[in-house]
Formats: structure tokens, C-alpha cells, sequence
């Protein structure tokens, strides 16, 4: 039985609040990106391409041929996205904003 994308929606907004809370509680901060195109999008030059992933775990960028893990490479794309927010700003979650 496979998850639509209301049932994963709510699995990530009855994960985020709790995050949120306890992270406040803490002192802490979360920062919400957009994960669309995480894992088609090259890490290295940021080229967007579904033929970037030409395996279920293989990420091979057809412009410049950087490999990895799609996984790895998803997240090097999600932890940039957050240091983008951090350093921008923005109240909507986004793929790697750009400062104005
Ligand atoms: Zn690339």
C-alpha cells in the first residue's frame, strides 16, 4: 500500500510541530525549506534535471558529471536551502532563495 501526497503531508506537519516546540523550548531554531527538486538538482552546479537521477540511489549530473549518493546530494541541496533562509530571510519555504 503506497502513501499519496495528503498522507505524507500530514506525516510532515505531525513531525514539524512537535519539532517546532521542542526546539523552542530548547533555544533552538528550525528552519523550513522547500524539498521540491532536492534530488534532481545537482549540488555542484545546480543543474535541474529528472535524468540526474538515473537510478533510485545514483545522482549523476548530466551537465557536469558530479556523482553521489541521491540522498547525499539531496541533503547538500536541503542544507543549503536553510543556509539560504537563514542568511535571506523568508517567511515561505524555498529551494535555495536568493538574497534581494
Ligand atoms: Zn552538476
Amino acid at each position: 500500500m503506497g502513501l499519496n501526497r495528503a498522507d505524507l503531508d500530514q506525516g510532515w506537519f505531525a513531525f514539524r510541530r512537535p519539532l517546532l516546540y521542542k526546539q523552542s523550548w530548547r533555544g533552538g531554531m528550525v528552519v523550513v525549506v522547500d524539498p521540491r527538486s532536492t534530488s534532481r538538482t545537482c549540488a555542484a552546479c545546480g543543474h535541474v534535471a529528472k535524468d540526474n537521477r538515473p537510478t533510485q540511489s545514483r545522482f549523476k549530473c548530466v551537465a557536469c558529471g558530479h556523482t553521489a549518493h541521491v540522498d547525499v546530494n539531496a541533503a547538500r541541496n536541503i542544507l543549503a536551502a536553510g543556509h539560504a533562509v537563514m542568511v535571506c530571510g523568508g517567511d515561505e519555504p524555498q529551494l535555495a532563495p536568493r538574497c534581494q
